[in-house]
């Protein structure tokens, strides 16, 4: 309840913030509606005892109350009619500002929680429901007014007897339960449904990427995949269709309910009549009035059945905001003069019963190139995801200088960190964007990014690919690059901020082996006076390393130069040996 009530305040806030005008303008049309629906029935009553058998003198008054109800009339509908046509235009604003939000809080989403299905699940609700708040919101008017509306034909209603409003009520009842029952069912299967909508999107997509496309032609297997996704579909639609014929046949119940009342109500008036409780002139104001009623109240439960499944969207939008954020801290980072010490760290993936990282330990001193190496799942990734403050340790602490990655100001610390992932983003910008995105404001320095471009990619790469201004991606009709190719410009974007420390996670991983020692041979004079660590589980690159990190199971295993790590004959010496037998 409490969660509700939080809810429905922050759309009313979100509602009035994202389009103010239209929103007062509701809330007037609104008040007017609801006043004049009222009014009408008390018009009709007062017209009828005036007009039955009036004095002369009563002519005015009677006049005056038809003049009246001709206005309630038509002042309800004008008033919509005026002030209600900017819908279109709230609706436009309302995704601006619904989608603003969550841009502003996706980017503050803590990277551990990306790793959670659940979490890509709920982006998908909400990103489903954005503009659905304004749809709660008319609906809530409406309620507000058909609620009024009821209360003020209840007190009519009323004067003839009592026993009118109750069977106007209990009407009400099975219509309403049997609704937020449903809806909780609809809302739980919806919810449900998530994570097979986004395997059935899943699916589809690979209908429309060419590398997918291409291996399932070359391969044979479309069929079996279309058939994949036939099931899935399937299965959605056979459950649906279910809850939905169940759900159909309980509703009926609710609407026999509410005529019932509605048959012994008109009943019930009569018989008043005819037992000479009431007039004749009131008989006809009270059946104009408990027709109104009677029509409110249906309106009062279709705009329930439809604001409980509004909510329910409504919540999908909210929840995704109680996804934990990154935490960030309030010291400054100061850049580090001596060492970076890894103390003791572990580290679990949520989900995961098995630790990535169980007590790592090691220093990587500045101005020192270091290269991590170890076996496919030892957690050389991880290590760097922590070393670079993105993941926070569960247990230890990652120290630059003393100063601890979780209790610094993140960004602060960004500032001087570059990375070059194992997965890069192939951005499908212009080239000169796709390596100026990680330094912004040098964006527009052409002769220093050709000349990165000329290290990293090779002398002829600007001239084959027509200059920084060509666009990449075929998608956006542009130039496609080889995977090879893709790589090297997300090394030049690595390189091109100017940070104190690059981390290069299997930076030559689409490289071929000539490309590869081309690149690494000319790495350390582009990264000269900064700290780097690359992490391969290619061994080739760590003779020229100042230093190297054997990794094993989720530790060091050892530590120091090639030939003292070949000399020793431990895990280094082992993949060595494993690894040169490739080219022997
Ligand atoms: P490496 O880079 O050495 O191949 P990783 O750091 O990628 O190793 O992985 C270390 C361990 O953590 C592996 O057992 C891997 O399965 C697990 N792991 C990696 N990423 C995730 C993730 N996103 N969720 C759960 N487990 C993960």
């Amino acid at each position: 309840m409490k969660k509700t009530i939080r809810y429905i305040g922050y759309i009313l806030r979100d509602c009035r913030r994202a389009f103010p005008v239209f929103f007062a303008m509701n809330l007037g049309v609104d008040a007017v509606r609801a006043a004049t629906a009222v009014m009408q029935p008390l018009l009709l009553a007062r017209i009828l005892e005036l007009a039955g058998g009036a004095p002369a003198a009563e002519e005015g008054r009677l006049a005056g109350a038809i003049a009246l109800y001709g206005l309630c009339l038509v002042c309800g509908p004008v008033a919509d009619a005026m002030f209600r046509s900017g819908s279109k235009n709230a609706r436009v604003r309302a995704e601006k500002y619904f989608g603003n939000q969550m841009t502003a809080f996706s980017a503050k989403i803590r990277l551990e929680a990306l790793e959670n299905p659940e979490t890509l699940d709920k982006f998908g609700r909400a990103n489903a429901s954005m503009t659905n708040q304004i749809e709660f919101f008319e609906q809530m008017l409406f309620l507000s007014r058909s609620a009024v509306t009821c209360i003020g034909l209840m007190a009519v209603v009323g004067r003839y007897s009592p026993v009118l409003v109750f069977t106007g009520l209990f009407a009400l009842c099975p219509g309403l339960l049997s609704k937020i029952y449903f809806e909780k069912r609809l809302t739980a299967f919806r919810r449900s449904q998530s994570s097979v909508l986004r395997r059935s999107a899943y699916l589809r997509g690979l209908f429309s990427r060419k590398e997918s496309v291409r291996e399932m032609r070359v391969m044979g297997f479309g069929e079996y995949l279309t058939d994949k996704w036939k099931e899935t579909n399937a299965e959605r639609a056979r459950d649906y269709r279910k809850m939905n014929l169940d759900i159909s046949k309980k509703q009926v119940w609710g609407i026999i309910v509410l005529n019932l009342c509605y048959a012994f109500n008109i009943g019930l008036s009569f018989y008043l009549m005819a037992a000479g409780r009431i007039s004749m002139g009131a008989f006809a104001a009270c059946l104009s009035a408990f027709t109104a009623y009677d029509g409110a109240l249906g309106n009062l439960i279709a705009i329930m059945f439809g604001i409980v499944h509004t909510y329910h969207i409504a919540e999908d939008y909210y929840d995704y905001f109680t996804i934990p954020t990154e935490e960030d801290g309030t010291e400054q980072y100061r850049p580090f003069q001596n060492r970076i010490s890894v103390r003791n760290v572990r580290f679990r993936y949520s989900g995961s019963s098995e630790e990535a990282l169980r007590g790592l330990d090691c220093e990587i001193k500045k101005g020192e190139h270091v290269v991590i190496v170890g076996e496919n799942g030892s957690g050389k990734t991880t290590f760097s995801k922590l070393l670079t403050g993105v993941y926070l340790p569960a247990e230890g602490e990652v120290l630059y200088d003393g100063q601890r990655t979780d209790r610094l100001c993140r960004k602060s610390l960004y500032r001087h960190i570059s990375a070059v992932q194992q997965k890069f983003v192939r951005y499908r910008f212009s080239l000169r964007e796709n390596i100026g995105i990680s330094d912004v404001a040098r964006m527009g320095d052409t002769a220093a990014m050709e000349q990165l471009l000329r290290r990293v990619a090779g002398e002829d790469f600007l001239k084959r690919v027509g200059g920084l201004d060509v666009q990449l991606g075929r998608e956006f009709n542009g130039l496609e690059l080889s995977g090879g190719e893709w790589q090297k410009v997300a090394i030049a974007r690595g390189l091109w901020k100017d940070s104190d420390i690059v981390v290069l996670d299997e930076p030559t991983s689409a490289l071929d082996p000539l490309v590869e020692y081309d690149i690494l041979s000319k790495f350390a004079e582009m990264i000269r006076g900064k700290t780097s660590v690359i992490i391969s589980h290619r061994v080739g690159i760590c003779r020229a390393a100042d230093r190297i990190i054997v990794m094993k199971e989720g530790r060091v295993a050892e530590c120091g130069k090639h030939q003292e790590l070949l000399q020793t004959g431990g895990e280094y010496a082992r993949i060595w040996r494993e690894q040169a037998k490739w080219y022997e």
